[in-house]
């Protein structure tokens, strides 16, 4: 009895146990897949705002190249105004020139009438009287007297004629400086568009450098949020794996090259230019070589992830996660059991890669190991 008793005590503990360690993996498992879908939920959100912030930046693109084509448009009107006013303005000296000759040969003309008058209103209206006292005979007198009549009358008219020419000449003088006087108000006029348009396009290269500004921080937050989601999978991946890992050495995971480019451990980035630890080895392979599993598993990621590109990461038990990245094409789903050997994707360079290789992690309950003692 005292025996039974123990033996069901200790069954029961252990069933407690198990219970409240199960209880526990439930709710730790959960509360991180909870906070997983928030960080995603922020990663939609801020994407979101990414794509409005470069529709937006689309729109201010096209409205400052319309706005320049305003401001070049406005620009060569300008020109061409500028090009008929300088014509205008030689057209007006020209004009003021034949206005100031026509006006010398008025006032010529009158000086020469007006000796005439003098000479005609001295001699008492007779006219002329030096020609006449010159006339040899009464007839001679009388065609003389016609003669002087018709030159005076000739003269009068050629008088008025070249007053009309005058009056013509400032007429058409007029309508120039107006014309000028005109096309300089529109210059003004449109400078002051161009400015009004220039003020805009300066407006908006503003709100362009803004958004350009908000879309690198949006872009950076994704990054972030992602490396943070990664981190939380990565969480709950190791609290899901279960037993113990039993699959021994590791096969290579890109058969037939052999090549390693960038060994495991602290490196200064290719890309990032600064000193960062790299957490697995690349391999050199070319686009489309063949990767394969480096050991039964099953298959916990087979998506895009940041930087990573096209990744694969298998479970293998016991805690230790394969990952193999910069795939061009991926071969395996997400939940897919492999075996070891199996082709799960083909060599690329998506994601923070600058040329076609395999970057292969090795990791152990999360942390990253150098992968060589692995496949040795
Ligand atoms: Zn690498």
């Amino acid at each position: 009895m005292e025996k039974s008793y123990k033996r069901f005590n200790l069954v029961f503990m252990l069933i407690v146990a198990l219970f409240v360690t199960q209880i526990t993996f439930a709710q730790d498992v959960s509360s991180e897949k909870k906070k997983l879908n928030q960080v995603n939920n922020q990663i939609k959100n801020v994407k979101n705002k990414l794509n409005k912030n470069k529709k937006e930046q689309k729109n201010v693109s096209a409205k400052i190249k319309e706005l320049d084509r305003k401001i070049d448009k406005a620009e060569r009107e300008i020109t061409q105004i500028n090009n008929e006013i300088a014509i205008t303005k030689k057209k007006i000296d020209t004009t003021k020139k034949e206005l100031e000759k026509a006006e010398r040969n008025i006032d010529e003309k009158n000086g020469i009438l007006n000796a005439r008058l003098r000479v005609m209103y001295k001699n008492g209206n007779v006219g002329y009287a030096e020609v006449l006292l010159d006339s040899e005979s009464i007839l001679d007198f009388l065609s003389n007297l016609d003669m002087i009549k018709k030159i005076f009358q000739q003269d009068m008219e050629l008088l008025a004629y070249m007053k009309d020419k005058r009056e013509e000449i400032d007429t058409k003088k007029k309508t120039l400086e107006s014309h000028k006087s005109r096309m300089l108000a529109m210059i003004k006029n449109m400078e002051v568009k161009q400015k009004e348009l220039e003020i805009s396009r300066g407006e908006m290269n503003r709100i362009k450098q803004q958004l350009q500004k908000d879309s690198k921080q949006l872009e950076a937050q994704i990054d972030e949020l992602n490396a943070y989601a990664e981190k939380i999978a990565e969480q709950i991946r190791r609290k899901q794996s279960s037993g113990k890992y039993t699959g021994g050495k590791l096969a290579w995971p890109a058969p037939g090259y052999k090549r390693i480019t960038s060994p495991y451990g602290y490196r200064i980035h290719p890309i990032l230019k600064r000193k960062k630890l790299h957490t697995g080895i690349d391999i050199a392979v070319p686009k489309g070589g063949k990767i394969v599993a480096a050991g039964d598993g099953k298959v916990i990621h087979a998506n895009w992830l940041g930087g990573y590109g096209k990744v694969v990461m298998i479970d293998h038990g016991g805690g230790i996660v394969t990952l193999y990245a910069h795939n061009s094409k991926l071969l395996v789903k997400e939940g897919q059991r492999v075996k070891k050997g199996q082709a799960i994707s083909r060599a690329g360079s998506t994601g923070m890669s600058t040329g076609p290789h395999l970057h292969f992690e090795v990791r152990k309950n999360g942390k990253y190991t150098d992968p060589i003692p692995w496949v040795k």
